[in-house]
């Protein structure tokens, strides 16, 4: 399997919008890999987790052709998650002879109820969209696919996203806080061993708390791989990768990748692939 983080920033981007701190404009100095869009990522060349604000240009600069991409993942309904605006788009006024007969969306609740509200009974976005429960293993072409909670945006249904093909099997972890026990029960008692995990690191090392926090940093962090470890989710095979990162924690690369190295973990970046 193969995916490209297409932009790693939490939701306000970094540098930030209209943010003047220290950190954006040493981003905005430096340039580079310390340019971070909002958050999305291609597995293979088929199949998109997230569509965010910033999706056509992740399109144009990965030389992604988007009407080949037949499948969506979404986790939940922030707008650096799902900007439904942009997927009428595919309406038949502004495009042709799309290579993907329909692209199909897969989320929960929230996204769900938004987009149907949105859509309002129009066909002009030339997309289906699936509600799908949590724990619940569905297939998306040669994909299996399992939703599970998130700790995030209560009430959405927001949720975390096991994807295997062809034995290799990916954690895509963001937006949550530490995870919930039942995810850890799940993952144990179905035997699933990752090849890699993709976790969320909005907070840097900005403290925030495993019961109640709605993301993570590095402590977090840190204790989640050791917990992954302890019930024989990942093993010193596993590629480990954090992104998702806000400007308030610094998310310079460089620093980014001192601190995630002790870790043993790698640092995502825009446009960055990985083969697993
Ligand atoms: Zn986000
Ligand atoms: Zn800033
Ligand atoms: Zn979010």
């Amino acid at each position: 399997m193969k995916i490209t983080y297409l932009g790693t920033a939490a939701s306000e981007g970094f540098p930030a919008v209209f943010c003047n701190c220290k950190y954006c404009n040493e981003a905005r100095k430096l340039k580079g890999k310390n340019i971070r869009t909002r958050s999305q990522a291609l597995i293979d060349d088929d199949l998109l987790l997230d569509f965010p604000q910033d999706s056509y240009m992740h399109f144009l600069q990965n030389d992604i052709q988007a009407d080949k991409i037949k499948y969506l993942l979404i986790t939940h309904s922030h707008m650096d998650h799902f900007y439904i605006e942009d997927l009428a788009a595919r309406g038949s006024a502004f495009a042709h002879d799309m290579r993907a007969e329909t692209l199909d969306a897969y989320c929960g609740k929230g996204t769900y109820e938004k987009a149907v509200a949105y859509m309002s009974g129009e066909s002009r976005f030339q997309f289906r969209i699936h509600n799908t429960g949590l724990f619940q293993p569905f297939k998306v072409g040669d994909y299996e696919v399992t939703a599970l909670p998130a700790k995030h945006m209560p009430g959405d249904d927001a949720r975390i996203y096991i994807v295997s093909k062809q034995g290799k099997t990916l954690l895509y972890c963001n937006d949550t806080g530490y995870c919930f026990e039942e995810v850890f029960d799940y993952i144990q008692r179905k035997k699933i061993v990752f090849d890699m995990v993709s976790l969320d690191c909005t907070n840097v090392n900005i403290p925030i708390d495993d019961e109640h926090g709605h993301h993570m940093g590095f402590p977090n962090i840190q204790r989640l791989l050791q917990r992954l470890k302890d019930i024989g989710a990942i093993t010193k095979d596993t590629v480990k990768y954090v992104t998702h990162f806000s400007h308030n924690g610094n998310p310079i690369q460089s620093y980014l990748e001192e601190c995630a190295t002790p870790l043993g973990c790698k640092v995502a970046y825009d446009g960055l692939q990985v083969e697993f």
